[in-house]
């Protein structure tokens, strides 16, 4: 991710601003999910269902760019048409979050300092993004392996997702980050980025050298595409891992991949994909509505919507 695009011409705000809502008067929260492949995302049905626990009207529907013909490069346009037509938020998705940035009024300082938006408010005051992937990465983190050591930790996939991943873990109080990626460059383009904007050492390095790096980590945070069912494997050799050290996998489908199972087996604490999904959705859900969800019970409809075939 450039991270050039911090400096886009975008207000910063540090308040967390009313929520969006919604409802005028009782109709329903409209929101939608915006991006290219969204049919199959699960955000839908999680905000739906809890929205229905807590008693709330509310709409979510996805727009897939690709299917509607319209080019990703026009969500300016897209947040336009989205607040004329009284949605009350968006979530944005690849390839529009950091696309986003520019056509937007403020931007919350977390999301700002990332560069990537994925939670956009129709506010009276105007559009305000929020990131709640690096959020919900830091809540997941907090929830279940907060005691856990972050003298040395290791992020494998400098993408999207190790973007957002690489921030939380900055925040939450990792000494000595290395970012490894089967693109070089891409691990040192991120390590660069964070190391300007957190104002220090953020080291990268090339996936061979994780043959040292994860034997010597408190924590190894998995942030590729390996796992998933489509790309099965793991990206590093779990026979590396000690049983003291912590895995998280960031891959959700399926919830129990081959690096966590063998990173269980090796007697490792570990965290699934799952929670940082959820975290994802419950920091949206209650910006969008003003309502707290219930993270345990959102977190209990993701474990079966991911079985079900
Ligand atoms: P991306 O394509 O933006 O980035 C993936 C990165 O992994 C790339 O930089 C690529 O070079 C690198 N990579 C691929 N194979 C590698 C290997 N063997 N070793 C080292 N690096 C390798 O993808 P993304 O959007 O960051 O998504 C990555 C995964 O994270 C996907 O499985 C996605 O479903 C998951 N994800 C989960 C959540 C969640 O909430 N749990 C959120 C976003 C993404």
């Amino acid at each position: 991710m450039s991270d050039t695009l911090i400096d886009a011409p975008v207000v910063t705000t540090a308040a967390t601003p009313a929520p969006a809502t919604g409802p005028e008067s009782s109709r329903p929260f409209l929101v939608g999910l915006v991006g290219t492949g969204v049919g199959p995302s699960l955000t839908p049905p999680l905000h739906m269902a809890e929205a229905e626990a807590l008693g709330l009207g509310y709409v979510y529907r996805t727009v897939d760019l690709t299917e509607r013909g319209i080019d990703p490069a026009r969500i300016g346009e897209v947040l336009r048409w989205a607040r004329d037509l009284g949605f009350d938020a968006l979530n944005v998705t690849h390839p529009c979050k950091q696309l986003v940035l520019p056509h937007l009024d403020a931007v919350d300082p977390v999301a700002a300092a990332l560069g990537a938006v994925n939670t956009v408010l129709f506010t009276p005051q105007g559009t305000v993004g929020h990131n709640t992937d690096t959020t919900g990465f830091e809540a997941a983190l907090r929830s279940e392996l907060d005691d856990a050591p972050r003298g040395r930790v290791v992020l494998v996939g400098a993408g999207g997702a190790g973007s957002a991943v690489a921030d939380a873990l900055l925040r939450c109080g990792t000494a000595l980050l290395t970012v490894v990626d089967v693109d070089a460059g891409r691990a040192q383009d991120l390590a660069g980025a964070l190391a300007r904007r957190h104002g220090r050492a953020v080291d990268a390095a090339s996936s061979a050298a994780l043959t040292d790096l994860v034997p010597a980590a408190d924590g190894v945070v998995h942030c590729t595409p390996v796992g998933m069912a489509e790309h099965p494997g793991t990206a590093f050799d779990v026979a590396l891992l000690r049983p003291t050290t912590w895995v998280a996998d960031v891959v959700y489908r399926p919830l129990e991949t081959e690096l966590l199972l063998g990173a269980r087996a090796a007697g490792c604490r570990t965290l699934d994909g799952g929670h940082m999904a959820v975290h994802q959705a419950v920091g949206a859900f209650e910006l969008i509505t003003g309502h707290r969800p219930d993270a345990a019970r959102m977190l209990a409809h993701l474990r079966a919507l991911v079985r079900t075939p």
